[in-house]
């Protein structure tokens, strides 16, 4: 079995090509253009025979030699701090990049499986979200940019899916944590854990009532496999129900970590999502799917990595530089 896997350097795409390779998938071919990922993330990978990592943009076109049994369209700047930074390069990608995904996977009659997002469900009205509630989305404000390409996105995948017989299906992924994400990339869990662990201000949005469910990495890229062995279209929900408001959250990591930092209220961003938690029960009933890692462990095996990198970090930077850099004297 041969996959691609569109972002596949990034955090949860890294996670998703070591389950391929582990669940037996004898090549996985990972794309990526870096924009938010790193070759990093996916070096332990390298001594695979079976994995290749091409450095590519999907928004400029998708061709893979040879045949391709699936495709993972994971591409796409995913955290806010990302996305408002390239909101441009984010439409494109919902747009270009799931287009050329879509047509190499009906090139190859491979089982096509899109990460889109609760995001598309916007500031929900209704709680939990179930899949066949619509969304309330604000189409003109700043985080738009993601929202509505997720949205156009999995609009483009059901009509392939409709008028091309494709075989499609769609995740709908909720908040997920884990090793691999980066400190500054201003997620909540990353953000919070890497205060915690500064001892820095810890810095919760609005009066820290907003809710949000927190899903471990592994769980996720569970859901996502069976998915992919499924032949239902979806959209299916995958997240964990656990609910946590931000404040709850910031002392919970506090907690685990050790930490003295204080916890400190800064503004709410614009159209920030009040409550947040996955009505998971299609995906129980048609992928037998649920989160198993609890919230409490995730989070303890994620401030383990984060704390052991921050140690290798630090011992680096422990390391003196050569004399004449300290002096400053230029090196000839
Ligand atoms: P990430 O930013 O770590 O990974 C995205 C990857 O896509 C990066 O490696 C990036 O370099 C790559 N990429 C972006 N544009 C590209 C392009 N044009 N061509 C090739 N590669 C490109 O984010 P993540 O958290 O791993 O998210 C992965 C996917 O899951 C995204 O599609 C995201 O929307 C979706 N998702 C994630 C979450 C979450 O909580 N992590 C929640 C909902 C949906």
């Amino acid at each position: 079995m041969r996959a691609v896997v569109t972002g596949g350097a990034g955090f949860i795409g890294s996670h998703f090509c070591g389950r391929l390779l582990e669940a037996g998938y004898g090549d996985v071919v990972c794309v990526d253009n870096f924009v938010t990922g790193s070759p990093e993330n996916v070096a332990h990978l390298m001594r695979h025979e079976g994995f290749r990592l091409v450095g590519c943009d999907v928004t400029h076109g998708l061709e893979v030699e040879g045949p391709v049994d699936a495709v993972l369209h994971f591409a796409s700047p995913a955290s806010p701090v990302d996305y408002l930074r390239h909101p441009l390069a984010t439409l494109r990608v919902g747009a270009e990049g799931t287009r050329h995904a879509l047509e190499l996977a009906a090139a190859h009659g491979a089982r096509f499986v899109l990460a889109s997002t609760s995001e598309t469900y916007g500031d929900p009205q209704v709680h939990p979200q179930p899949e066949s509630y619509w969304g309330n989305v604000n189409p003109v404000g700043p985080r738009s940019c993601y929202d509505e390409a997720k949205r156009y996105a999995e609009a483009l995948t059901m009509a392939y899916r409709r008028s091309r017989g494709a075989d499609t299906g769609i995740v709908r992924i909720f908040n997920t944590f884990g090793p691999r994400m980066r400190p500054g990339d201003g997620r909540v869990v990353p953000t919070l854990i890497r205060q915690a662990l500064e001892g820095a201000p810890m810095t919760v949005t609005g009066d820290g009532s907003q809710t949000r469910s927190l899903c471990f990495v592994d769980d996720l890229v569970d859901g996502v496999l069976r998915m992919l062995s499924a032949s239902i279209g979806g959209p299916v929900n995958l997240g964990n129900p656990h609910e946590v408001t931000m404040l709850e959250l910031a002392h919970w990591i506090r907690r685990l970590t050790g930490s003295r930092s204080e916890i400190v209220m800064v503004p709410l961003p614009t159209d920030d999502p009040k409550r947040r938690r996955p009505d998971i029960s299609l995906a129980r009933r048609e992928l037998g799917w649920e989160p198993w890692t609890s919230v409490e462990d995730g989070l303890l095996r994620t401030i383990e990595w984060f704390a052991d990198r921050r140690e290798r970090v630090s011992s680096l930077t422990d390391v003196p530089a050569p004399a004449s850099h300290r002096s400053g004297l230029a090196v000839s």
